[in-house]
């Protein structure tokens, strides 16, 4: 008996150690996600604000081709002012010559709007750049730091698995089903006992149960919460 519980205390230990590695496992796929997705974001709004410079760069080309046009025409009718002959033929001249002015002032005003949204847009770019450079190198050095994490994560787990199936060549399928069923209930399955109480729920035990525990030589669980009580002797034991 003294070995079937011995056994249960290194098990115990073992599964303590896999369920450890398990919740840290949890967490790290996720933060690789998380990284990932912001990378993502940094790299999409890069793309729409580089759109957007392409589309305002595209309008001030026409706009300027259009004040250029435009200059030409009003240069053209002021000519032919010289030409006419009739009034009425000089007031129409006179009114295109406003029009085609009244609208290179607009483009004029476009133009230098653009033109300021173009320099911004320029800069957000820039910034974003090296942001997203940053970003990456920072993502790169995560992820080797993940993997590595991971990867021994890994050595560790199988090992550990390794030695449990070792480990329950020693223990009667009766034990280990009851080892395993409170396991999943409690969590912890072999508990010490401590100032004659049992270390799972605290219940105090009687004398006879404690001497009997120290001896190492029956399967004893605890009335209370049904945990396998063994005796782990101190190092000062
Ligand atoms: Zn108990």
């Amino acid at each position: 008996m003294k070995k079937v519980l011995k056994s249960l205390i290194d098990l115990q230990e073992i599964d303590r150690q896999l369920f450890e590695i398990d919740e840290k496992k949890g967490s790290l796929p996720e933060k690789v996600e998380q990284l990932e997705s912001q990378a993502a974001s940094i790299v999409s709004n890069l793309e729409n604000t580089r759109t957007a410079l392409d589309e305002n760069q595209k309008e001030l080309t026409n706009i300027k081709g259009g004040s250029l046009d435009a200059g030409g025409k009003v240069k053209q009718y002021q000519d032919q002012l010289y030409l006419v002959t009739t009034n009425r033929e000089y007031d129409a001249l006179t009114n295109e010559i406003e029009t085609v002015k009244a609208q290179m002032a607009e483009m004029a005003e476009r133009q230098l709007i653009l033109e300021t949204e173009i320099k911004s847009l320029e800069e957000i770019i820039a910034n974003s750049e090296e942001q997203s450079t940053d970003f990456v190198k920072q993502l790169d050095a995560n992820r080797i730091e993940l993997k590595q994490k991971s990867d021994l994560t890994d050595a560790k787990q199988e090992d550990l698995e390794a030695q449990r199936v070792e480990l329950i060549k020693n223990i009667s399928q009766r034990y280990l089903r009851k080892y395993d069923r409170i396991l999943k209930a409690r969590r912890r399955a072999v508990v010490a006992v401590e100032h004659s109480a049992c270390t799972g729920c605290h219940k105090q035990l009687s004398p006879q149960v404690v001497y009997d525990i120290q001896q190492m030589d029956s399967f004893i669980e605890c009335e209370n919460c049904g945990r396998i009580l063994v005796h782990i002797p101190k190092d000062e034991d």
